[in-house]
């Protein structure tokens, strides 16, 4: 049965997407069974998993609202060798809608326990808030991955998740935990990176995931060719370190 992560951050632009299709794609490569959720009505991850956001005859929308299934609204990234439950902008429309349904906050895990067995991973990446569609990310995963850039600010936002998380896994879901922070686009030669990134090592711990992705502008262009960084240029640092992480990822779930 698949192992359900969110990859969240209530902040947007942190590489929340570029995390999400990379590790989709990068666990692919290694010989994992994936689906990519994009739960975001912005649909980066749909588009940059070369799926075309547009011309969605299913997404997530129907399928959060009962009106299709997984199985129906699922579909393939070409590029990505996974499958990809894609979203576009009706899904902004689903957050009112939802407010009328009976267990709002848990839609999403009932309608992924029918495929769990399709897969080894199941990602999911929430959009940049605190919202009910973040709600049902957070009641269907078994953990978070929380992908960070190592500044100043960054820390600040980061106890507003963690006391979410800490909510959810006392009142919707008891199987919730941290699964690890993630440094993104990181560049060592910045002295407040490796501040930043010494102070999480010393908050978190072991929770503090070994690999770190560097900055790096084959991972940005990537997307506009509809094409994960990882298979776009298998070679470069950003594709090398987002494959690590599908590695350490594996290791990591094996203790779970
Ligand atoms: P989020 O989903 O959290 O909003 P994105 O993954 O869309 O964040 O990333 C925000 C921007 O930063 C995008 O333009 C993306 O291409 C770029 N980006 C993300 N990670 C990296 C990286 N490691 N190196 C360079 N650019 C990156
Ligand atoms: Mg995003």
């Amino acid at each position: 049965m698949a192992k359900i992560f969110c990859v969240a951050n209530q902040k947007g632009g942190v590489g929340k997407t570029t995390t999400a299709v990379n590790l989709a794609a990068g666990l692919t490569r290694i010989g994992q069974r994936v689906m990519l959720v994009d739960l975001d009505p912005q649909g980066n991850a749909t588009m940059g998993a070369g799926i075309n956001k547009a011309t969605l005859k299913v997404s997530i929308y129907e399928v959060l609202l009962g009106m299709s299934d997984v199985a129906s609204a699922r579909l393939r990234s070409e590029n990505g060798g996974f499958d990809v439950l894609p979203a576009n902008r009706e899904l902004a429309g689903a957050e009112v809608e939802m407010v009328e349904l009976d267990n709002r906050e848990k839609r999403l895990k009932d309608a992924l326990s029918l495929v769990a067995d399709d897969y080894d991973f199941i990602l999911i990446d929430c959009p940049p808030a605190l919202s009910i569609l973040t709600l049902n990310g957070l009641c269907a995963a078994n953990g978070v991955i929380i992908p960070m850039q190592c500044e100043y600010y960054a820390l600040e936002g980061l106890s507003d998740l963690v006391n979410t998380i800490k909510k959810v896994h006392a009142k919707l879901n008891t199987d919730l935990k941290i699964i690890g922070l993630l440094r993104v686009m990181f560049d060592p030669r910045m002295t407040l990176s490796q501040q930043v990134s010494a102070q999480l090592e010393q908050h978190f711990g072991d929770k503090v995931f070994k690999t770190m992705i560097p900055r790096n502008i084959r991972l940005a262009e990537a997307p506009s060719y509809g094409m994960p960084g990882v298979n776009f240029d298998p070679g470069s640092k950003g594709a090398q370190a987002y494959i690590a992480f599908g590695a350490e990822m594996v290791e990591r779930i094996k203790t779970m």
